[in-house]
């Protein structure tokens, strides 16, 4: 017995969740509504208000997935709906496509929601659920294990005096859902290996250009690529990868400088921006990159979401991903704790790695996402990742169509 397990604890659960965002609740969510004992444990004394964060483009087979949790109402009244998408090559469009066109879809959009609507809604199902507790205002700082289950420590974050929350939590599995720096996947010593993709891009938020059907607009003269994206309250993310020669003028001269730029791409955005100036943010930069944990569990702590992965940007899939990850995660530990068969949760990162490896193979081996002397494209770009857009992984689909893997 070590010290730490001399102590009482304060709480004791199937699971214990750390992590604060959108993966983690629906993590939690769907292990309480499985009948697991379930506590989340966040270091943020608060969540993420709704209408505040980025707007993520959630596809329809997660759309559907959160459907079935009762949430989806909260979040088309928050959200923008999104047709589909038009992709433009120099030569004129390359590919069109839309949700509804797609067999089997499970709805004829995707939407973009602000992430922390999407926090405020599981965060209220999961409240309503009996089974399930929420203690914020702890960060996690030992992790102990031993055949039956696994002693977390926590800490005061940075918190009001006023938030609550047990010290210490017994569970029979934990879940490191505490994001790209997880604490818990450091403190089980899993690596992480990060891959930059050596292009930036820079992001602006502005109002939506009138009158545009709201799909996902991509141009690619190559080497730069431009993307337009409707998101909620008539506005739009736009996001302008330059060549190489315009990236300085674009450090030091921010969204005016990206107008300039995307004038050649698109000079009827180009004009709407100039127009909008005073309603447009600021150009933020940002680094692409992936990474991969070497393994997405250490005995009984499973990494999820960004604490396990990290995508390319564009290819809009993290957090899709991750919430498809904790469907998944969520069956695989119900069944290896009613069945009393530890085994079974190794169906977790048996079906969810490969799929989310071979994702982030497709993005590295993408050329135009990592060079700048990439040809123009001939087709679609997002001819690959239709796929990925609009159906939910097969074997994941098996998983929770058959109860058992
Ligand atoms: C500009 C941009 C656009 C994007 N667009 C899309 C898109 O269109 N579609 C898509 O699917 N994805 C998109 N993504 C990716 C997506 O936003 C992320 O993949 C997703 O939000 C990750 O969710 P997460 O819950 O794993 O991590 P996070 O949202 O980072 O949550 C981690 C949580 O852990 C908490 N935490 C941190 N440290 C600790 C600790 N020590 N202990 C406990 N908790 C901790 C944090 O407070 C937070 O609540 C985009 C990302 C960016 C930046």
């Amino acid at each position: 017995m070590t010290t730490s397990e001399q102590k009482p604890v304060d709480a004791e659960v199937d699971v214990c969740v750390v992590g604060g965002g959108a993966t983690a609740l629906f993590a939690a969510l769907r292990c309480a509504r499985s009948g697991r004992t379930v506590i989340v444990v966040s270091p943020d004394a608060q969540f993420e208000p709704a209408g505040a964060g980025i707007s993520p483009l959630l596809a329809p087979p997660t759309l559907g997935l959160l459907a079935a949790e009762g949430v989806e109402e909260e979040l088309l009244a928050g959200g923008q709906r999104v047709l589909g998408a038009d992709d433009y090559g120099p030569a004129g469009l390359l590919s069109r496509w839309r949700y509804a066109d797609q067999p089997g879809i499970a709805r004829p959009y995707g939407l973009t929601v602000p992430t922390g609507t999407l926090v405020q809604a599981l965060l209220r199902a999961l409240r309503a659920e009996p089974a399930a507790a929420v203690r914020t205002g702890r960060t996690v700082t030992a992790v102990d294990q031993d055949g039956d289950g696994v002693l977390l420590t926590f800490a005061a974050a940075e918190a009001p005096a006023s938030a609550q929350g047990p010290d210490r939590v017994r569970a029979r599995y934990a879940v490191a859902a505490d994001g790209r720096r997880s604490a818990l996947r450091e403190l089980v010593g899993i690596p992480v290996r990060d891959s930059l993709f050596g292009r930036p891009g820079w992001l602006i938020a502005a109002p939506v250009v009138p009158d545009r059907e709201p799909v996902l607009l991509v141009r690619h003269p190559a080497p730069q690529a431009l993307f337009t994206v409707p998101t909620p309250g008539s506005s739009m993310a736009v996001v302008w990868c330059p060549d190489r020669q315009q990236e300085q003028a674009l450090a030091q001269g921010g969204a005016q400088a990206l107008v300039e730029q995307v004038k050649a791409v698109d000079p009827e955005l180009a004009d709407w921006l100039t127009g909008a100036a005073e309603r447009t943010s600021p150009a933020f930069r940002i680094d692409f990159s992936m990474w991969r944990a070497a393994s997405w569990r250490a005995g009984r702590v499973l990494l999820l979401g960004e604490a396990a992965h990290g995508l390319h940007t564009l290819g809009g899939q993290g957090l899709n991903q991750s919430l498809h990850s904790a469907v998944s995660l969520a069956r695989a530990v119900h069944e290896a704790v009613t069945g009393g068969d530890g085994s079974r949760v190794d169906a977790y990162e048996r079906i969810r790695r490969p799929y989310v490896e071979r994702l982030q193979d497709l993005q590295w081996n993408t050329p135009a996402l990592r060079s700048y002397s990439a040809e123009p494209p001939e087709r679609g770009a997002h001819q690959d990742f239709i796929d990925v857009m609009t159906t939910l992984q097969p074997e994941l689909a098996a998983q929770l169509a058959a109860g058992t893997v």
